[in-house]
This record gives C-alpha cells, sequence and structure tokens, in this order.
C-alpha cells in the first residue's frame, strides 16, 4: 500500500520553468528572488511568495536572492531588514551569500537612465503631481502630452543631472519616459522613471535627492541580478509592459515577469498598510500581536514554521484571486501540533474541589501519558492532593440533560486519577456563586480504570491546587468580527470591524507543575483547551501562555459545505 500522497500535478510556474529548461530559453538556469520593500514586517502572504521563490529555486537547483526593494526613503527602516530576514530565515530558507538591496544599484540605475535620455526616450517634465495625474487622462479618456516632452536630449542631461545634484526643491521636476500618451494602457502614458526627494535614506544616507519608481527600478534589480523567472502578485499583469519595454529600449538581459493570485484570508486584512495602522493606533499589541497574520504574530502564536509551509503548499499557486478561509491555516496547525505537542493539564477558570475522605497531607504521583500520538514520547507524573481545581464550566448544578459532566451526586472520572462524587456544593452567601465543591473519591479506582465494571459518563481534567503553578492564559478570535473586513459600511472602513473581544487574558490560571520554567516558545496541548504557547512576557516567576488554536476543527465542515456551493466564496465588490 502506497504510504505517501500521489505527487501533486505541477502549477502552473512549474509548468513554464519544466518548457523554459527544455527549450533552453534561460540556458535551463532557474534564478528567483525575493524582492520585499522594508517598509513593515512580512504576513503569511508573503510567506506565499516567498515559499514559492525558495521553493522553486530549491525544487530545479536554481537559487534564489532576497533583496530589499529599498527605493523609497520615507518609509523604510533598519528595523523592517531586520525582521524580514530573520522571518525569512525562521521559515528555513537560505539565501547564502545573495542578501542584496535595490540602493546598492542606485548608480546603475542612474547611469541607464542616462542613457534612456539620450536615446531620446525620457525626458524632465516640469508638470507638478496634479498636473501630470490630470495630463494621464483616464480608463476612458486618452492623455495629452506634456509641454516639455520635445525638450531636446541636451537639455534633458542638463536638468537630469541637476535633478541629481539637488538644484531643484522636491515635486518640482520629474524624469519621465516618453512613451505614448494615447496607449490604452495606463502605464505606458509616459510614466515617471525619476522623483525629486530629499530624504535620508536608510543605507544610502544623503548621497541622493532623486529616487527610482518602482516599475523602472524593479526590471533593472531582476536584470542587475540575471534572475530568470520574475515573480509577482497579479495587480503588476499590465506593469508588464512597461517592465518589457524599458528592458527592450536599453537591450539589457530581460528576465521573465510572471504573475500569480495574492494570498487572502477571511477575517482578516493583509496589507502593510493596513496592518501598520493597527499597530500605530494601539489595536494590537505590536507587530508580532498574534493576532494578526505578520509571521511574527503566527510564531508569538504558536505557529510552526512547518505549519507555514504546508499551508502554502495545500493552496497552492493560480491566476485567480480568492480568499482562503483562515479555518485552514487553523486546521494546518492543528494537524501538525497535534503530533508534536505533549499534552499536559491546566485549568483555565478554576473551581476548588476539596476531597473529603482524602488524606490532607498526602501527595500521590499518578502517571500520565505524555502524547498518545508519539509512543516515544513516554510519560510523567502528575501530583494528586486532597484539595484541587477543576474547570468551572465542568461543573453544574442545576445540568440540562446532555451535560454528561460534574453536578450533586454524580461520579466523573479525574483524568489519570480517580472517579470522584460531588457531595456537597458551597456557595458565597452574597452572591449566590458557586465557590468550592467537596467530593469522594473512590481509592479502587486509582489511575482512573474501573475496578468493577462501573461505567462514567465524562472525564474531566484537574490540577492540584497546592502542587500547580498559576498561569496567565491569553485567548485568541479573529481580529475581525467580518469574513471580508474590506466590507464596511458607507463611510467607514476596516477598522470598523474591528472584534472588540479578540482577546481573552485569563490571569487566574493553574498548570501542572510540569510547566515550571517553561521557556518562551514551548509549545504544549493543555488537554480538552487546546494548543498552546510559552509566551515571551513568561518570566521563571510568571509563566504567560497563549492559545494557538482550540481543539475544534471547523475547516472539515467548511469543506463540505463548499463542495455542495457551485462557487467559492468572494467579497462584495465595491461599486
Ligand atoms: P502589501 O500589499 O501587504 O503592503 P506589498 O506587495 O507592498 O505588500 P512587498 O514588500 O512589495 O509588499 O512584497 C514583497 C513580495 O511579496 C512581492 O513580490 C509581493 O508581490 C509579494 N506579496 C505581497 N503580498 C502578498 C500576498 N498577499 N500574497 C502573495 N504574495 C504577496
Ligand atoms: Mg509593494
Amino acid at each position: 500500500m502506497p504510504t505517501t500522497d500521489p505527487p501533486r500535478s505541477l502549477n502552473f510556474i512549474e509548468q513554464i520553468i519544466e518548457n523554459d529548461n527544455t527549450s533552453g530559453k534561460h540556458d535551463g538556469r532557474v534564478h528567483t528572488r525575493f524582492p520585499p520593500e522594508p517598509n513593515g514586517y512580512l504576513h503569511i502572504g508573503h510567506a506565499k511568495s516567498f515559499c514559492l521563490n525558495f521553493g522553486l529555486a530549491e525544487k530545479y537547483g536554481g537559487k534564489c536572492n532576497l533583496r530589499f526593494d529599498d527605493t523609497n526613503p520615507t518609509k523604510e527602516e533598519e528595523e523592517y531588514v531586520e525582521s524580514i530576514q530573520e522571518d525569512v530565515r525562521w521559515l528555513g530558507f537560505d539565501w547564502e551569500d545573495r542578501l542584496l538591496f535595490a540602493s546598492d544599484y542606485f548608480e546603475q540605475m542612474y547611469e541607464f537612465a542616462v542613457e534612456l535620455v539620450k536615446q531620446g526616450k525620457a525626458y524632465v517634465c516640469d508638470l507638478d503631481a496634479e498636473q501630470t495625474r490630470e495630463f494621464r487622462g483616464s480608463l476612458t479618456a486618452p492623455g495629452k502630452d506634456s509641454p516639455y516632452r520635445d525638450r531636446t536630449v541636451e537639455e534633458n542631461l542638463d536638468l537630469f543631472t541637476r535633478m541629481r545634484k539637488g538644484e531643484f526643491p522636491d515635486g518640482s521636476r520629474t524624469l519621465r519616459a516618453k512613451i505614448d500618451m494615447a496607449s490604452p494602457n495606463v502605464n505606458l502614458r509616459d510614466p515617471v522613471v525619476y522623483r525629486i526627494l530629499h530624504a535620508t535614506h536608510h543605507r544610502t544616507a544623503d548621497a541622493w535627492c532623486i529616487y527610482p519608481m518602482y516599475d523602472w527600478a524593479h526590471g533593472l534589480e531582476d536584470s542587475i541580478e540575471r534572475i530568470t523567472h520574475s515573480i509577482c502578485t497579479l495587480e503588476f499583469e499590465n506593469h508588464r509592459p512597461l517592465y518589457d519595454w524599458f528592458l527592450d529600449q536599453l537591450g539589457v538581459y530581460h528576465p521573465q515577469q510572471i504573475e500569480f493570485a495574492r494570498l487572502n484570508l477571511t477575517y482578516t486584512v493583509m496589507s502593510k498598510r493596513k496592518l501598520l495602522r493597527l499597530v500605530e493606533q494601539g489595536h494590537v499589541d505590536g507587530w508580532d500581536d498574534p493576532r494578526l497574520p505578520t509571521i511574527g504574530g503566527l510564531r508569538r502564536r504558536g505557529y510552526t514554521p512547518e505549519t507555514i509551509r504546508e499551508f502554502c503548499d495545500r493552496i497552492g499557486v493560480n491566476k485567480f484571486n480568492s480568499t482562503v478561509e483562515i479555518a485552514l491555516l487553523e486546521h494546518c496547525v492543528r494537524a501538525d501540533l497535534n503530533k508534536r505537542s505533549p499534552r499536559v493539564m491546566g485549568v483555565l477558570r478554576p473551581l476548588k474541589v476539596v476531597i473529603d475522605n482524602y488524606p490532607e497531607d498526602q501527595i500521590e504521583q499518578l502517571d500520565a501519558v505524555n502524547n498518545p500520538e508519539d509512543p516515544d514520547a513516554g510519560t510523567r507524573q502528575v501530583p494528586f492532593t486532597r484539595e484541587l481545581y477543576i474547570e468551572r464550566d465542568d461543573f453544574m448544578e442545576d445540568p440540562p440533560k446532555k451535560f454528561f459532566r460534574l453536578t450533586p451526586g454524580r461520579e466523573v472520572r479525574l483524568r489519570y486519577a480517580y472517579f470522584v462524587t460531588c457531595v456537597d456544593v458551597v456557595k458565597d452567601e452574597a452572591t449566590g456563586e458557586v465557590v468550592e465543591l467537596h467530593c469522594t473519591y473512590d481509592p479502587a479506582t486509582r489511575g482512573g480504570d474501573s475496578p468493577d465494571g462501573r461505567k462514567v459518563k465524562a472525564t474531566i481534567h484537574w490540577v492540584s491546587a497546592t502542587q500547580s503553578i498559576p498561569a496567565e492564559i491569553r485567548l485568541y478570535d479573529h481580529l475581525f468580527t467580518k469574513e471580508f473586513p474590506e466590507e464596511a459600511e458607507e463611510g467607514e472602513d476596516f477598522m470598523a470591524n474591528l472584534n472588540p473581544a479578540s482577546l481573552e487574558r485569563l490571569t487566574d490560571c493553574r498548570v501542572e507543575p510540569s510547566l515550571a520554567g517553561a521557556e518562551p516558545g514551548a509549545r504544549y496541548q493543555l488537554e480538552r483547551q487546546g494548543y498552546f504557547c510559552v509566551d515571551p512576557d513568561s518570566t521563571s516567576e510568571s509563566l504567560v501562555l497563549n492559545r494557538t488554536a482550540s481543539l475544534r476543527d471547523t475547516w472539515a465542515k467548511i469543506q463540505k459545505a463548499q463542495q455542495n456551493k457551485p462557487k467559492q466564496k468572494q467579497p462584495r465588490r465595491k461599486k
């Protein structure tokens, strides 16, 4: 019987690469790049992109560069350069000695621009930003030629040189490619190539006061690095003619741009600009808030690199924009953590239980299985004492019919311990709230086994009141209440759909003593409560756990519903 899944079919990019390898288009080379702009932290959408780029290089024995597309000095910071490297490395990818910066090519890019001017294919334009926009026309109306379009090569060279020298104020002039103001593709209507910006760059400091625009810079970066397949997201599809035009005019090495659909996830937003707003306005606790879809957030939440890679593999690569259910991501993390997480017991909302017939000072060490999914994981000992804590909602004084857990007069199993029967309920006189239970235990049921075939309908978890350790536990819900947060009412935006209850902090939790000294990043399954990860806020005195995922997997249900539906769900289009 086959033990592995059948190999999946090639995605459309792999098909292109295999065809190119057959035809010898790039001499059989595969050289990709991941080109983040260092203006924010990476999110799982970026992971889709870099898993693809590094993955293709790995698969075809090629190379993948990590290249910072740092052409916009006002939004970029060293902090982001560091975090991006950390995140890519954490996911297990290696750029070897190819850590590259677009800013290292500024001189070359300038020389190429001078070349374009000399060819009569670029000119210095004195229209300001607003005029430039007006002249550009619209999707339905052609643009108008700039009055500066016919400057001589000499005049353009002189002005461009002086732009570089810093003789003109910001926004007063641009260098524009001379293509076609009537082109049906707006990107080809004399696009701006350089703008004047007196700003300090995180790497080149004040060496430059003109900066290249994305479309100009990006193709040149790819060409300089001799990238074979330049993979980007679909919104750049109608920039491709411009990408090609620039490289063709210059007659330089010409990579192939290929577009694929970006990743969107339900119940979250995925643009750095929007994530930055959430961070800066304090709606979340920094870029690595466990509710964010950032790599740092997912890491802090307890996701593993393997989960993220598996998820990116499962969603695949295609040409149509769609939104992936966040439940699929959660399904992947559960499947992964189920295999690798040691099981422990912890009580989130403790209710005290006194075992009346248990000796006062006795501490018994009971064997508990570490991971039923992993026979090598062995067992550990959990201390049992007269005073315990159980989960508040595992007891009901006046239960409905289908409640099988603890209630007055009923016997249940304490996991790995004993059968206990509730004999008394102590309440707060003022509020009527249940504050303590009294139970008796049956010593013959040690380990949780029934000696006489007697059955109980529920097994509940517990910790010793005196031997357990305190913990803070943070429970997370989706950051937004809506499946498609961008769908907001008139006059509002995605911020209006923030979930006010996305974080619940439980500060009175108790966990078994084996968690003492657990290091940040350590992962556990708290039996019946989900998968948890030790937060970096933890100290040796106070343990803080993040819930990575509950145990309830909604993916199978969603998948079934989707199979019965003709089409994948899409957000409503804005009119
Ligand atoms: P954002 O829209 O989130 O601000 P960006 O596209 O501006 O992202 P870049 O730093 O330019 O961010 O992106 C680096 C690479 O990651 C690009 O090749 C981009 O196409 C890709 N990328 C960004 N977001 C996604 C996404 N949601 N799915 C797939 N790839 C993405
Ligand atoms: Mg971008």
